[in-house]
């Protein structure tokens, strides 16, 4: 396998959507051993949860909760904590396979919910949103995925969370692919709880999520959670009174997180992530139009955590072989997961820069060159 550098770092490249790239100093920090009830986790925990509250602008209401595991556990703990088995209807939107997921899981706990399903290619409507609110008593809570990564859109959240908040319910969100990179302030978008995790546009390593979310939302959720080790409420109990996490803690993640914490910091924070990863995207889109792919959402709704393209028109074209050819070079892209189109993804979020994305470009020039996809 060849291993060539890229101006920025090593390969492989993952452009997909977790794990991620993530920076040498990131992955070296992981390079130590920290006992669980040291001083030194201890306060690295602590100040992992105070720098991602500041981060959403929650400090004085919300409590930042982390959990063991990936984002998945995060999003269930969320919705297994927060919502009571009697008496609650969450409204679901749902456009794409984190919407679902989050149905399957109220499904799986036995929640009552209600989808509101649009095309994978459609934002949710907040006008429709608005009038299920008015008419419907009954729903008590509306669920909702941020940047839905099946296909790289952005919903309209900030629009949705204020109508959701304007009528008294309660607004879960799964901001995993957009936190960090997106503007999320609880100005904003009102949330009440927010699922995401290390390892996407942070830049941590994969192993650790966290659920921000109102303490006296918390607080009623007592006893509520359907699992001992995804009972948020517990966890934070735990936290509050030692600093230690419930059960063994994924050590070299936190070590990780807290590394990547402060290279997003020195870096410029969410504005400078969301610069990067929008050249990112500007260069993936151009150069790959440029080869004669399609991307599939219209400009409006793309977000810059990941674009999905159709696949190539070309009778040579052959999504398998394509792949490997670029994996060779050490570019990892990704699959597709649409219902209905036939197509492939390219993440713009990790430890990548620009000139790295004009590298791929170049090199999927000449492999489509050697396929005869593109003509010599
Ligand atoms: C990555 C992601 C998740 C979590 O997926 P895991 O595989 O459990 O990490 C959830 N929602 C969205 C929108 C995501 O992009």
């Amino acid at each position: 396998m060849t291993s060539e550098m890229s101006p920025t770092g090593e390969k492989p490249l993952l452009l997909t959507p977790g794990p991620l790239t993530t920076a040498h100093a990131t992955r070296k920090a992981m390079l130590q051993d920290f006992g669980a009830r040291d001083s030194v986790f201890i306060e690295m925990t602590r100040s992992i949860r105070e720098r991602l509250l500041i981060l959403a602008g929650a400090t004085e209401t919300h409590t930042c909760v982390p959990l063991q595991g990936s984002g998945t556990f995060a999003v269930e703990a969320m919705l297994g904590t927060l919502v009571p088995r009697v008496g609650s209807l969450v409204l679901v939107l749902v456009n794409g396979a984190y919407g679902r997921r989050m149905v399957e899981i109220l499904s799986r706990l036995d929640r009552s919910y209600l989808v509101y399903e649009t095309e994978e290619t459609m934002p949710p409507i907040p006008a429709y949103i608005e009038h299920l609110l008015t008419h419907q008593k009954d729903i008590t809570h509306v669920a909702m995925v941020h940047c839905e990564t099946t296909t790289g859109i952005l919903n309209p959240v900030e629009q949705i969370s204020h109508i959701v908040a304007r009528h008294g319910r309660i607004f879960l969100l799964d901001s995993i692919s957009a936190f960090g990179a997106l503007p999320l302030d609880l100005q904003t978008i009102p949330f009440t709880a927010l699922a995401a995790s290390a390892g996407k546009c942070l830049e941590g390593v994969p192993g650790l999520a966290f659920v921000l979310c109102k303490r006296t939302a918390l607080q009623k959720s007592a006893g509520q959670a359907h699992a001992i080790s995804l009972d948020l409420e517990a966890q934070w109990t735990a936290m509050e009174k030692n600093g230690q996490w419930r059960f063994t803690p994924p050590t070299h993640v936190v070590a990780a997180l807290s590394t990547a914490l402060k290279q997003f910091y020195t870096a410029g924070g969410q504005p400078a992530r969301l610069a990067r990863y929008t050249a990112n995207c500007r260069i993936l889109i151009e150069g790959m139009k440029a080869l004669g792919f399609v991307p599939l959402l219209p400009a409006a709704l793309q977000s810059p955590i990941i674009v999905t393209f159709h696949i190539h028109t070309s009778h040579n074209f052959i999504f398998e072989k394509f792949y490997n050819h670029m994996r060779l070079h050490g570019y990892v892209l990704y699959a597709g997961k649409l219902a209905r189109t036939e197509s492939f993804r390219v993440g713009c979020i990790g430890a990548i820069e620009p000139q790295d994305i004009a590298c791929m470009i170049a090199k999927a020039y000449d492999v489509l060159q050697e396929m005869n996809v593109l003509p010599e």
